[in-house]
């Protein structure tokens, strides 16, 4: 089944053309990573599935549903953000579960679907402190929390990662790679890693000046790249 469908998604801001007709078909559970230079459009791009900037034409459908018009709080989308904005004076169970309370969710519901997202993250021992008393790779798991516990249809990441070192990065990698196949959730994650592009994708995205330049399987771009961009993209040195 396909989750998400582009048809022909263009955005300008005034006279600057920065998307120029994406069409993308994503398939339920399946894990999408868009990659291409700087400035290309790739967050534009995710702004726009999520609902938090509008088309300038095209249409968006997710679940078979034109969302084109809808706004992002009934769109069943997560996005994480590479910088965390978490709120400060709130605990981490206060964080996870905001969604939840602003949805007028009962107490004892809200308790437990905290204590299962904690689980999943492995979290259970952080969730009376506050984001100040966190390290930058458990926020980050925080800001994932708060994205899983509204169980969205589609999640999407922009550079979720890049704030983190190194050492750090390959655990939280792997880490989202586990949290994918655990919630058969479809994904669409933004990176400049090529280590991570090439080891999270199902299918790698690649972007140059609002445009696509190719779509395939990690070692499919790899092996036949399908033009020189590609090729200096996806072989150059991480
Ligand atoms: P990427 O995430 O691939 O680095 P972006 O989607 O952030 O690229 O940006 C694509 C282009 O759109 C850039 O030239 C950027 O300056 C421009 N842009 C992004 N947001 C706005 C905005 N709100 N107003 C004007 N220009 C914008
Ligand atoms: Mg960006």
């Amino acid at each position: 089944m396909t989750q998400l469908s582009l048809r022909d998604v263009r955005k300008a801001f005034g006279s600057l053309e920065v998307i120029k007709g994406i069409n993308l078909d994503v398939e339920n559970g399946e894990f999408v990573v868009f990659v291409g230079p700087s400035g290309c459009g790739k967050s534009t791009m995710l702004r726009m599935i999520a609902g938090l900037e509008d088309l300038t034409s095209g249409q968006i459908d997710i679940a078979g549903h034109d969302v084109t018009r809808t706004p992002p709080s009934r769109r069943e989308i997560a996005m994480v953000f590479q910088s965390y904005a978490l709120f400060p004076h709130m605990t981490v169970a206060e964080n996870i579960g905001f969604g939840l309370k602003l949805n007028k969710r009962p107490k004892e519901e809200i308790s437990r679907r905290v204590g299962d997202v904690a689980g999943v993250l492995q979290i259970e021992a952080l969730l009376e402190r506050t984001p100040r008393e966190l390290s930058g790779g458990q926020r980050q798991r925080v800001a994932i929390g708060r994205a899983i516990i509204r169980e969205p249809k589609v999640f999407l990441f922009d550079e979720p990662l890049s704030n983190l070192d190194a050492a750090l990065r390959v655990q939280m990698r792997l880490e989202i790679a586990r949290l994918h196949k655990r919630l058969g959730a479809t994904m669409i994650y933004v990176t400049h890693d090529q280590t991570e592009a090439m080891t999270l994708a199902d299918r790698i995205v690649v972007f140059n000046h609002g445009r696509i330049e190719q779509v395939g399987a990690p070692m499919e771009l790899y092996e036949r790249p399908a033009n020189m961009f590609v090729a200096g993209f996806i072989g150059a040195p991480a």
